[in-house]
């Protein structure tokens, strides 16, 4: 799995293969994995330093950490990053350089001072930024920052110095200067909207940029005879003349043009940046970059979720970028450089855009990924992305259904030489991805479905069985020595879920339709009322099909906002756009307490006051009743396996308990990779780092 020359490569991507000098380091290729968190940071340093060595192993030349808190006066907690505050954060540090430098990438740090964007809910140290201004994060923490003396600025500038001297011992070939996404200082300096001090930091761009050039200059000076300097900067602030513009950056950049080693540039939110695949597009921040080199002779790098290698030959070679920055790609894939160089373009497990990987760092959780089910499990598990161990001391598996769950669990039991039958009792695979794809915004989510596909049918020990619903009889009868059950879950139709813990009451000629009917092709037409008690993607996204068939939408959530916990894959604010834009009639902070034939009570989650709202048919979404009956009956006939030669019956995915795809995806995958392991009993299923004692 290494570069090698000779490979079967397509000559049209040798381009990306070139390498390319940033200051005083060459990087090997164009692939270059910019900045991204994890969720696991500080508390899981084994498993950031795997994580990032395995996408070394991959092929990507650069590897960036996450954002690097570099004081206490500026953390982000709850959410988790990394730190590099004193000499003892150092050691999980130097862990990561290690593991990356093993496979010849160079190693980079993303040092940020968080400024007005972090409230120090921690350190409890006063938040310092341009001017006295309320700290702005995704939530409204009740604390202000401080505006910055010019000793304060002072201190700034040497805590900086101090983390690049800091980052350079650890070994690191590229220490940042950031401000973008909202998140750096330097970006709050830059902006009008952030800075309006009146000293020699505030006023002119030239000013405003002030910071930006010393602390690039501070940090050349303390490292840059060793590490290169990127600066990661902000394309846009989004907010018209009220911000920093489009036009102001390129000002800056013919500023200050030549300073840093690197420009890397992205958005000025993360919002913004990290768009989901059903709100932007592959290469969306195309125009806001073009042109930027024509400013620099230094290399640029930019992102935009590039999983085509066609996509990326286009950026470099009509000169809008050097490098193919990629954060979300490199997790859904890190062996996407090799596997281009390798001449198997196919087998790429391409990003879909779900934004799931945001959600393990917006919730304090730990990353994960719809593709990639091994993201931040390379350590903690021992999964590499690409190996599977050996199978066991059985021969032979029967995965019943071919949604994500038995499609990930097929290919990877395939992989370990198992012979694989997988039954599907529709004439297709995917299971619910098929069904979701198909909607509104989300045909780039089919992906999922796609790379397995692909990888199952090139397997000559799997079969796959369409039109084929098993029932417990067949099972017993067919005799495999393991049986997996991912047969899916169904949408209630009773109105059960979070607001009604019993079916709500509901008149026998009221016209009631789930989220499988609509997905299925029934249709309500008329007025109709979606509640949505399940609050993530599926509501909003009916809302907008049933307005595109031409219903008229009422939308009612017991929460404050629609989709609330698409706030986790930064969604929220577009998705209330778009049913607003439609035209949606939409109700929040509400329950629906009784549906009738031509009307439904609605009922204020606070007051109890009561409304009706008229509606001909009514879509529930409010819980999923996992589809476990085939499991349930096998496990009430265990005295049977024996006979039948069965050693193992599980459940897994939405059978097992409904939850987002990317459960699914690594249901099937831990499905496959423990099938003939050791039972570990009671122990935990994962290893894990715990807080170093002090001596007393
Ligand atoms: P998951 O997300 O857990 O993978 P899905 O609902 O996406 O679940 O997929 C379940 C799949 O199982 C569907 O394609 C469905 O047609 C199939 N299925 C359900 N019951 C049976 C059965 N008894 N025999 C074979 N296939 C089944
Ligand atoms: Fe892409 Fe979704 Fe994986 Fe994130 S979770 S890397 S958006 S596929």
């Amino acid at each position: 799995m290494q570069n090698d020359p000779a490979s079967s490569r397509d000559s049209r991507y040798d381009v990306l293969f070139e390498p390319v000098q940033i200051g005083p380091v060459t990087a090997k290729n164009r692939f270059y994995q910019v900045p991204h968190c994890n969720g696991g940071g500080y508390r899981d340093p084994s498993s950031v330093a795997r994580m990032r060595g395995i996408k070394a192993e991959g092929g990507w030349s650069v590897i960036n950490t996450e954002q690097v808190e570099i004081h206490p006066t500026s953390e982000i907690a709850p959410f988790i990053e990394l730190r590099l505050w004193d000499d003892d954060d150092m050691p999980s540090l130097v862990r990561m350089v290690d593991a990356i430098h093993k496979h010849d990438a160079l190693a980079g740090i993303e040092l940020c001072y968080n400024g007005m964007n972090g409230p120090n809910l921690y350190s409890r140290e006063v938040p310092l930024g341009p001017q006295n201004m309320p700290i702005m994060t995704f939530t409204y923490d009740p604390v202000q920052a401080r505006a910055m003396s010019l000793k304060d600025i002072r201190n700034l500038r040497r805590w900086h110095r101090n983390a690049a001297i800091r980052a350079r011992d650890c070994g690191f070939d590229l220490v940042y200067v950031y401000g973008a996404h909202g998140f750096g200082v330097i970006q709050h300096f830059l902006s009008s909207w952030s800075n309006q001090r009146t000293d020699e930091y505030g006023g002119s761009l030239e000013n405003r940029a002030r910071l930006l050039r010393e602390i690039i200059e501070d940090t050349k000076d303390a490292v840059g005879d060793k590490c290169a300097v990127p600066v990661r900067l902000l394309i846009d602030e989004l907010m018209g003349d009220k911000g920093l513009t489009n036009n102001e950056v390129r000002d800056v950049i013919g500023m200050l043009g030549e300073l840093p080693d690197l420009w890397d540039l992205t958005h000025g939110s993360w919002d913004e940046d990290s768009g989901t695949s059903r709100f932007k597009d592959e290469a969306a921040q195309e125009s806001l970059v073009k042109g930027f080199k024509e400013l620099t002779t230094k290399p640029v790098v930019g992102v935009g979720r590039f999983t085509s290698p066609d996509t990326m030959v286009r950026m470099v070679k009509s000169g809008i970028l050097d490098f193919i920055g990629c954060a979300r790609p490199s997790i859904a894939d890190p062996f996407l450089p090799n596997k281009i160089n390798e001449g198997r373009v196919e087998d790429i497990r391409e990003c879909i855009g779900c934004n799931i990987c945001v959600t393990g760092d917006m919730t304090g959780g730990i990353s994960r990924c719809t593709q990639n089910p091994t993201f931040m499990e390379e350590w903690r598990k021992d999964w590499h992305p690409e190996l599977m161990q050996r199978k066991g001391a059985s021969s032979n598996v029967l995965v019943v259904g071919a949604g994500p769950a038995g499609m990930e669990a097929t290919r990877a039991l395939g992989l370990r030489g198992y012979d694989v039958a997988l039954a599907e009792a529709s004439q297709h695979y995917g299971g619910r991805v098929r069904l979701e794809s198909a909607l509104p915004g989300l045909s780039v989510w089919g992906r999922v479905s796609d790379y397995r596909e692909q990888q199952i049918i090139k397997q000559a020990n799997v079969q796959t069985y369409f039109d084929s619903r098993l029932d417990t009889e067949q099972i017993l009868e067919f005799g495999f020595e393991n049986i997996a059950i991912a047969t899916g879950s169904t949408w209630r139709r009773d109105g059960v879920g979070r607001q009604h813990l019993v079916p709500m009451p509901i008149a026998d000629d009221a016209n009631i339709f789930t989220p499988d009917d609509l997905m299925n092709g029934r249709t309500p037409t008329g007025r109709v009322l979606l509640f949505d008690d399940d609050h993530f993607y599926i509501g909003a996204v009916l809302a907008e099909l049933l307005i595109e068939k031409g219903c008229e939408v009422s939308f009612v959530t017991p929460a404050a906002t629609v989709s609330e916990w698409t706030v986790n894959t930064l969604e929220q604010g577009f998705i209330q756009k778009r049913l607003i834009e439609l035209g949606a009639d939409i109700h929040v902070t509400k329950n629906v307490t009784r549906v009738n034939a031509s009307s439904v009570e609605i009922e204020c989650t606070y007051t109890g006051r009561i409304e009706e709202l008229a509606a001909d048919s009514v879509v529930l979404v409010t819980s999923r009743s996992p589809e476990d009956s085939l499991f349930l009956e096998l496990e009430t006939r265990e005295q049977e396996w024996a006979d039948h030669g069965i050693k193992s019956v599980k459940v897994l995915g939405d059978a097992q308990a409904p939850a987002p795809i990317a459960w699914a995806t690594y249901a099937g995958h831990r499905y496959a990779r423990e099938l003939d392991e050791p039972d570990r009993g009671d122990a935990v299923p994962f290893r894990r780092e715990r807080v170093g004692m002090a001596t007393r």
